[in-house]
């Protein structure tokens, strides 16, 4: 970056040095051509005035021409070999308006003519003419001088480019060294929104990392529990210190625990494929109704167990992006939790319904609700708001950190409405798909 600045300054340097220069020379040779004018002009008119050419005046030749082109006089050539000069164009502007100028290329290329003439009362034409620097010998004359001032320019420009692009470079620097710390007022306000953004970055890496950490020691802790719970059961029927009512006893609470760590693996290990979500992988379109329905059916069971009643309600078809496998466990999830959490007699409404585009799926009861300092925080992973009802009722504290992982890569809006010991409704926002 720092070459490339200081490149641009050298560049722009030398670019209006050139610029300059051709400026300069054609306002000089301008400034020139029309002082040799106004000098033949008086030349002229004196020799008119005077009624007398014949004498030589310094460096001018004088020329009288008559109407018809023929050369009368001529101050340097013989009269008489020069040929007509009616075309000439100072002449012919003479004749024609009363004065004329032209200037031509001398023999030499450093050398111009300048011609001056002017009609005289009895109709000849008197001309002037002068030898002065051309256009190319001024540029010439001034080269030397525009050289020299170039290579003082640029090197007035290199010495300033360096010190501008390290001024220029200084605060980028400085960001680039502490930009957790840095203020705002000390960056260039162009960058801000960049700072903003690698900041946000970093605090995002920093808790995801957090995240992780928290994850996995809350693993370790819940994988414990039930093994060692296992290890303990099985130790004592191993030392003969159970009779046989206590090894059924002890066998059912081996099961169990098996049962407890299979469903928290099976948890963790879709959890981790949802985290490694291939987002480029397209999902298919299905209809959440019949999955929503066939979800009720299979856990109607367990719910009349619990004396809960459970209903779907709703559209039969409804497409939604999600794919089969998601939507079987977002569905699941959520109608677990509605049973999970409820009371004899309740019930649970799960529907399905299409509005404006969108499909609104929600499943709603009548249970033990949430109370609301817990409501933020229950999509958290391993977050129980009774951890010990949750483990009871074989819960792992994963599921609603599923159903939002599964919400985020289908693009669904979750919401949460809850009052404690009133109930519950969760639902689930998503584009319509034909
Ligand atoms: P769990 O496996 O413990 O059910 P979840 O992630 O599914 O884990 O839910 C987290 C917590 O949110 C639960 O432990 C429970 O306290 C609360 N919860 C979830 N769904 C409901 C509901 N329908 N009614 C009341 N509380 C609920």
């Amino acid at each position: 970056m720092k070459k490339k600045i200081n490149f641009r300054f050298i560049e722009i340097a030398v670019f209006s040095i050139i610029i300059t220069t051709l400026v300069m020379t054609a306002v000089f040779y301008t400034q020139l051509k029309k002082q040799v004018f106004s000098d033949l002009q008086i030349v002229a008119e004196i020799l008119i005035e005077e009624d007398s050419w014949d004498k030589k005046v310094d460096n001018i030749r004088v020329t009288v021409i008559n109407s018809d082109g023929s050369v009368s006089f001529d101050s340097d050539v013989d009269a008489d070999i020069l040929p007509s000069h009616l075309n000439r164009p100072e002449v012919q502007s003479a004749i024609e308006t009363g004065t004329g100028e032209g200037v031509r290329r001398s023999d030499t290329l450093a050398e111009s003519v300048f011609y001056y003439a002017e009609r005289m009362e009895n109709g000849q034409v008197l001309r002037v003419g002068k030898e002065a620097h051309s256009v190319v010998s001024v540029l010439l004359a001034a080269l030397p001088i525009i050289i020299g001032t170039a290579l003082l320019l640029a090197l007035i420009c290199m010495i300033l480019s360096h010190y501008l692009t390290k001024a220029i470079i200084r605060p980028i620097d400085r960001m680039a060294g502490d930009l957790d710390h840095i203020k705002e007022s000390e960056i260039y306000p162009e960058m801000v929104p960049f700072a903003r953004k690698i900041r946000a970055q970093h605090e995002e890496i920093l808790s995801a990392a957090n995240t992780r950490q928290e994850f996995t020691a809350n693993v370790t802790h819940e994988l414990k529990t039930p093994l060692a719970a296992i290890s303990g059961y099985a130790e004592l029927m191993e030392a003969g210190m159970a009779n046989d009512s206590d090894i059924k006893r002890f066998s059912g609470e081996i099961r169990k625990s098996a049962a407890r760590l299979l469903t928290l693996i099976n948890d963790i290990i879709k959890l981790s494929q949802l985290d490694a979500g291939n987002a480029s992988e397209v999902l298919e379109v299905v209809n959440i109704a019949e999955i929503a329905s066939d979800s009720v059916e299979m856990l109607s069971l367990g719910a009349s167990k619990n004396q809960i009643s459970i209903k779907y309600e709703g559209v039969q078809d409804a497409g939604v992006r999600i794919g089969k496998e998601l939507a079987q466990e977002l569905t699941f999830n959520l109608i677990e939790n509605a049973i999970r959490y409820n009371r004899a007699g309740g019930s649970v409404t799960v529907r399905v319904l299409r509005e404006d585009g969108k499909i609104l799926f929600s499943v709603e009861d009548t249970g033990i609700g949430i109370p609301e300092e817990h409501q933020k925080r229950i999509f958290e992973r391993f977050y129980r708001v009774d951890k010990s009802r949750s483990k009871e009722l074989g819960g792992t504290g994963l599921g609603l950190a599923i159903v939002k992982h599964i919400c985020s890569l289908t693009d669904g809006e979750l919401a949460l409405e809850s009052e404690a010991g009133k109930g519950t409704k969760i639902s689930v926002i998503w584009d319509v798909e034909e």
